[in-house]
């Protein structure tokens, strides 16, 4: 079975997917759009999964990125619950899983990435759950509550955020983290502490530099998590938030270049001039940086977003940004600006006491990057600052009586 199509073929349906559908009209682009999409909705957030949703604070619509009608307004066809399952780069095909093929005059590809399974034994007990979708959200939701006791494989942002939702609906949460410390690939060593003092005043209990070998269960469902030093950790539920490998294996098998993701320049372009790739799924370039990396947030599908509809439609190129990101946990607002490469020293700036300061981390006089809680100031200008490259002094950076206006000045 063959639909002729052309114009641009979008694969993935999600926050990058949806993004550059919605922005390619924005930007006058008039041929055929096809979004293909293996979930059964349409284009979502998944951040309040974690947060909102699992508090019952969010519903189907207002995770929606566009409300439904959007799409048939705009004219962008949407196939959903259906898998992309190959690419002929010669033919300009895409192969649908229902045995449907789709042609195309450009491709993108935003296939994200998908929760890391454990291959332990355990693994498949019911209640080991992972946490990337709406309906991975909905099953967690249903176990979460007073007298159930979630524990979370992973220190990363999933465990937190989900440790500090399943805390606030009365349950009780334990982390159990592999490295001495929580947030080891993404934070410093103060705001590791930090979270780790400010969860275990929630309630939360931590395990750290803990190996975990296998799950124990009862009747099919799980009931513990057992640790390489012989303990075993009680729990009705379990969530594997241990990071996302990118769904790039299309890719790959169509001879994309991949490293880690899908390789791209900075217009979001990949090896094949007619295929773009954006989101978690991709490698890309950091300019300011002079680096390549597989960037995991919002930000950087939104920016990759504009990167590609601004090629196809032939406009200029969007100015390059320093990517940010954000976390919520309790009344804590997360946010985090730029990447801490080469750093060699950094400065912090307020009191973690008091649950609002800032890290800067810095490369002689300039800031690389900045980690910001409850400190929506220090995250902004640092942010500017990173951009400009601009030294600073690190005696005021350091000052919270000197405002980050004095500092920048
Ligand atoms: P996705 O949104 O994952 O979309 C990819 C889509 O492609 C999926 O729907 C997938 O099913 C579909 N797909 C894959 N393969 C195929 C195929 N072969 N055929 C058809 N469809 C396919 N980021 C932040 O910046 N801040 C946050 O606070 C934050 N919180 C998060 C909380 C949770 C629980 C999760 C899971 C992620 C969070 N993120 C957060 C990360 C952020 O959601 C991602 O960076 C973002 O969704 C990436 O967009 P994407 O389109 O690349 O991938
Ligand atoms: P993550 O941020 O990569 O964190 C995974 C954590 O699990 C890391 O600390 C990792 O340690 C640890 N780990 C790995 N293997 C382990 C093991 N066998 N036992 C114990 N710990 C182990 O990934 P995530 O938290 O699972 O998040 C998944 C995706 O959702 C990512 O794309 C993330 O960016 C996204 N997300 C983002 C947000 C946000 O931005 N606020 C919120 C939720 C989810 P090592 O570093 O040693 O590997």
């Amino acid at each position: 079975m063959s639909e002729t199509k052309s114009g641009v073929v979008i694969i993935g349906a999600g926050h990058a997917g949806g993004t550059i559908a919605a922005l390619l009209r924005q930007y006058g682009y008039e041929a055929p759009i096809t979004l293909i999409g293996e979930e059964p909705l349409a284009p979502y957030q998944r951040p309040p999964l974690s947060k909102a949703w699992l508090k019952g604070e969010a519903d189907a619509d207002s995770l929606a990125l566009k409300p439904t009608e959007f799409y048939a307004e705009t004219g962008i066809e949407m196939l959903l619950d259906v898998r992309a399952s190959a690419i002929d780069r010669a033919a300009h095909t895409v192969a649908l899983h229902d045995g449907r093929t789709l042609a195309y005059e450009t491709l993108i590809i935003a296939t994200g990435a998908r929760a890391r399974s454990l291959p332990i034994p355990g693994a498949d007990l019911k209640g080991v759950l992972s946490l990337r979708s709406a309906a991975d959200a909905e099953e967690l939701k249903a176990s979460l509550g007073p007298g159930k006791r979630l524990a979370v494989i992973g220190g990363g942002y999933i465990g937190l955020e989900a440790a500090a939702s399943a805390r606030a609906l009365g349950g009780e949460a334990v982390v159990i983290e592999r490295e001495p410390r929580i947030l080891a690939r993404v934070a410093c060593e103060i705001l590791s502490d930090f979270f780790t003092a400010y969860h275990r005043a929630r309630g939360v209990d931590f395990e750290l530099g803990a190996f975990v070998e296998s799950l124990s269960g009862a009747d099919g469902h799980v009931n513990g998590v057992k640790l390489a030093d012989g303990r075993t950790i009680s729990c009705d539920v379990a969530l594997v938030g241990v990071g996302a490998p990118p769904n790039d294996e299309i890719a790959q098998a169509a001879g994309l270049d991949c490293n880690g993701g899908i390789v791209v320049d900075i217009h979001a372009r990949t090896s094949d001039p007619d295929i773009f790739a954006i989101g978690d799924v991709s490698h890309r370039p950091l300019p300011h940086y002079h680096r390549s990396f597989r960037l995991e947030s919002v930000a950087n599908a939104l920016e990759q977003a504009r990167q590609a509809a601004a090629a196809i439609t032939g406009r200029p190129p969007p100015a390059p940004e320093v990517t940010w990101n954000w976390s919520d946990q309790y009344d804590l607002k997360y946010q985090f600006a730029g990447m801490p490469f080469e750093i060699d020293d950094i400065v912090l700036r307020g009191d973690p006491a008091t649950a609002k300061f800032a890290v800067f981390h810095l490369t002689g006089d300039v800031i690389q990057a900045v980690e910001a809680v409850n400190a929506p100031a220090e995250f902004m200008a640092g942010r500017q600052l990173i951009a400009q490259r601009r030294p600073i002094s690190r005696s005021r950076l350091a000052d919270p009586t000197v405002s980050m206006k004095e500092v920048a000045a």
